[in-house]
């Protein structure tokens, strides 16, 4: 290929170029290679094990790029990268098992700090049963988190969500509310004067956001097959299992749950933010309508019929209004590099 800066080719063209020169080098006569389930393009990777399927997934935060000290807490920000690892095991319906830290920073870092960045954490892993079992410290200009958690598919069958599943007739549903952490992060950097009310439920959208472990769990259980979490934004993540599963996709814009706060406080920019703001980490999933209303007794955070899955172009999304005409936002999603609609 011609030369490319990665802000020209951009994240998911750099995935798909990874994914590309990582397929040339595989090699079945390998066992690991072999029994490698699920490999790059997944929420978590997945593989074979004598008796169980092993998931992994891995995810950096970087000052300045993913978070800005003084505006979050340490706590706040242990718990919040946390939640995103623990978010795509949720989105392949398993069970999250063991952590891996690995930190770099700047020698003048308060040890204190460090100290409450993993108490945060380890306040969300506790109650899912995850371990700590290492990780690595190194020096740095900024603030690096990443983070490995590995876990495994649950159930006899070790059955998976993947991304690649969602069938033409399908509808397309979402737990909780969209919108609150993108919404909570503008409150933030503009210092935008709400109410302590919205400012606090704005906060917890951002900082401390809930990722669906045992939903998740549960959409394996009733027969769910495609999902992923919210952590592009709505269009974007919805994006990524139209291509994945080569179908196309409606959605009806006045279904969307936005979450309340959200639109008290951003009015007309509510829909937008909830379509395309990231980082909500709620999931987003694909079924039977009888396996969404299975699925809606089993478990207790709300859940929303959006859409359906259809023959459409491979990827391609349209929304539509209450009176089923099409409707169009400019803004779709998130990209790290460019930082331009994908
Ligand atoms: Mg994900």
């Amino acid at each position: 290929m011609p030369a490319m800066k990665v802000s020209e080719l951009g994240e998911f063209g750099l995935i798909d170029l990874l994914a590309k020169t990582v397929d040339e080098a595989k090699d079945n006569e390998n066992p690991a290679w072999r029994q490698l389930i699920i490999g790059i393009g997944d929420d978590a990777a997945a593989w074979q094990r004598d008796s169980s399927v092993e998931l992994a997934t891995t995810d950096s935060f970087i000052q300045d790029i993913h978070f800005t000290l003084g505006i979050v807490a340490w706590e706040e920000l242990g718990w919040k990268a946390m939640a995103a690892n623990l978010s795509d095991i949720a989105a392949m319906g398993g069970v999250p098992e063991y952590a891996l830290i690995s930190l770099a920073m700047p020698g003048h870092t308060e040890a204190e700090d460090i100290a409450g960045l993993y108490r945060g954490m380890l306040e969300l892993m506790r109650p899912f049963g995850v371990a700590i079992a290492g990780g690595n410290i190194s020096s740095a200009p900024m603030l690096m988190i990443n983070i490995t958690v590995i876990g495994r598919a649950t159930g006899p069958n070790s059955r998976l969500l993947t991304r690649s599943a969602a069938r033409p007739g399908d509808k397309i549903a979402v737990t909780g509310f969209l919108g609150g952490a993108a919404a909570g992060m503008e409150m933030f950097k503009r210092n935008l004067p709400f109410d302590p009310i919205v400012t606090s439920s704005l906060r917890k959208a951002t900082f401390h956001p809930c990722p669906r472990v045992t939903e998740g769990q549960m959409l394996v259980k009733h027969g769910v097959t495609a999902a992923i979490d919210i952590s592009d934004g709505l269009i974007a993540d919805l994006g990524h299992i139209c291509e994945a599963s080569r179908v196309g996709s409606r959605i009806a814009i006045d279904s969307i749950p936005i979450l309340p706060e959200v639109r008290t406080s951003f009015g007309d920019r509510a829909l937008e933010l909830a379509l395309s703001g990231g980082e909500d980490y709620e999931l987003l999933f694909t079924a039977r309508m009888d396996i969404i209303n299975e699925v809606k007794k089993a478990i207790s955070c709300p859940l929303t019929v959006i859409g359906e899955i259809t023959t459409g172009k491979s990827g391609q999304i349209s929304l539509v209004d209450g009176q089923g005409r099409p409707f169009s936002l400019d803004k779709m999603g998130w990209d790290h590099f460019t930082g331009m609609a994908s």
